[in-house]
């Protein structure tokens, strides 16, 4: 009899790598803690129950969402075959009947020989087995604190407090400029100048937009590490002014100064530094685009705040979502700094074919950084980044085309591509 790998969490990333592994002749234990227990957010007894919208994005091929459905279908992804199953009407997003999803994947589990469902909240891990942690954002108090023997406690992260990120490429250059302050090291920051009338449009707009209601489970918590600038703001006019935006070193012009930092090794994402916020997604584009420099700018993951466990993955893990000094121990879905349904998806079916190969002695698959599933294992474990953030799917993140001259759909549509090209290659050359 074969050793099962143990995978705790049945949510979308361990249901999709729970088939991953029963379809390679791998047997699978799998802990759910519902029914016996459940998060604040959990209420049905199903297993990958969506918590909030029924919505899996869009299936157009000139979205990020759209191209990573694209190669979770090549994958043969259980999860989004069963939301095709369930789809209702959505114009040209994916959603899905959510009972019946959830229902029809608890079905396929269960009914699979391969895998065995285990009703327990897990706390600590069985180290003579190969363990997937898929547990989520809401993992369980217990868990968390058994796996800050693996983590440290300095890497393990409870709350979303992201600014935003945006594609350097939309940057206006002529207008914003590198520099660091004083001219101190390299020139790493971008920075955008205001004047004092730009600086008071963009404050009496920033105080007056509207943010997100937090749910009550998130209230208690959320500013104890982070504020958001709009709380800044609130604070008086010059708030920002002596924080995130002062003008020091810079340009002596300058009444205010946003700047950007470089967000991934290779050079294409830039975050803006001390904007964590909880605005309204709509809202943060207005502002942003009132930022000289930044009026076309392609804004790829919007800011954030809300409750949510996850791991310091690029210092923790490799490419393989397994962590680095613990090889016999993967993580798959949102705790593993992957943020969405279908990203929380692609995690699991990523990591669930790379545990039946490292359970079989082969070498392991790093996916090109040409697909949205590379790109994004590449992004969460790329050690260059401090300051981790979870992140969803975009095209700011994938490898660079050479042909730098495309209209904007044209662009999206060679991404796309030249993504599905790759990937089918891939599928080939594994036997995935
Ligand atoms: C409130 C909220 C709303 C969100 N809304 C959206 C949205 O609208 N769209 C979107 O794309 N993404 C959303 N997300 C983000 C994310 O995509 C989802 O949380 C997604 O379900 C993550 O998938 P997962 O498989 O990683 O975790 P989950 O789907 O949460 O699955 C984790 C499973 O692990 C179980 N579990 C936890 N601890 C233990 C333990 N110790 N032992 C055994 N079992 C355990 C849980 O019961 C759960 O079934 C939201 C997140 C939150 C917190």
């Amino acid at each position: 009899m074969k050793k099962a790998v143990n995978i705790i969490g049945a949510g979308l990333a361990g249901c999709e790598a729970s088939y991953q592994l029963a379809k390679r002749g791998i047997p699978v234990n799998l802990f759910e803690m519902k029914p016996l227990k459940k998060s604040e957010a959990h209420h049905s007894d199903y297993y990958s129950e969506l918590v909030c919208s029924n919505s899996l994005k869009s299936t157009n091929q000139t979205t990020s969402s759209g191209l990573l459905k694209k190669e979770l279908e090549l994958l043969d992804s259980l999860i989004l075959k069963t939301a095709y199953e369930t789809a209702v009407p959505a114009g040209d997003a994916l959603a899905v009947d959510r009972e019946m999803f959830s229902r029809m994947i608890t079905e396929k589990i269960s009914q699979n020989k391969m895998i065995t469902v285990i009703h327990e909240e897990v706390s600590v891990l069985d180290e003579k087995s190969i363990n997937l942690i898929s547990t989520g954002p809401l993992t369980s108090q217990s868990l968390l604190e058994g796996l800050q023997n693996y983590t440290g406690k300095e890497n393990l992260y409870f709350f979303d407090a992201a600014a935003p990120i945006v594609s350097f490429d939309s940057i206006d250059m002529s207008i914003a400029y590198k520099k660091s302050r004083y001219d101190k090291g390299e020139a790493d920051y971008i920075n955008c100048s205001m004047n004092r009338e730009q600086y008071d449009q963009f404050y009496h707009t920033l105080i007056s937009s509207e943010t997100i209601e937090l749910k009550d489970f998130e209230k208690k918590k959320i500013y104890e590490g982070c504020m958001p600038v709009e709380v800044m703001a609130k604070r008086g006019y010059d708030t920002l002014r002596f924080g995130p935006m002062k003008p020091v070193g810079l340009d002596d012009h300058a009444y205010a100064v946003v700047q950007l930092r470089q967000d991934n090794s290779a050079g294409t994402l830039y975050n803006i530094v001390g904007f964590q916020t909880n605005l309204k997604f709509g809202e943060q584009e207005k502002l942003i685009k009132m930022i000289p420099g930044l009026k076309n700018v392609k804004v790829e993951r919007f800011g954030v705040m809300h409750k949510n466990s996850y791991l310091n993955a690029p210092q923790l893990l490799n490419s393989f979502s397994q962590f680095k000094v613990h090889p016999d121990l993967f993580a798959a879905g949102q705790l593993s700094g992957v943020e969405g349904y279908m990203e929380s998806t692609m995690s699991g079916l990523a990591c669930g074919i790379n545990i039946s190969r490292y359970y079989n002695q082969q070498p392991m698959i790093t996916f090109p950084q040409e697909t949205m599933t590379g790109a994004l294992l590449s992004y969460i474990s790329d050690s260059f980044k401090q300051n981790f953030q979870p992140i969803n799917s975009n095209f700011g993140i994938l490898m660079s085309l050479e042909k730098n001259s495309y209209q904007k759909n044209e662009k999206k549509q060679a991404y796309y591509n030249r993504a599905v090209e790759v990937m089918k290659k891939t599928i080939e050359a594994y036997s995935i």
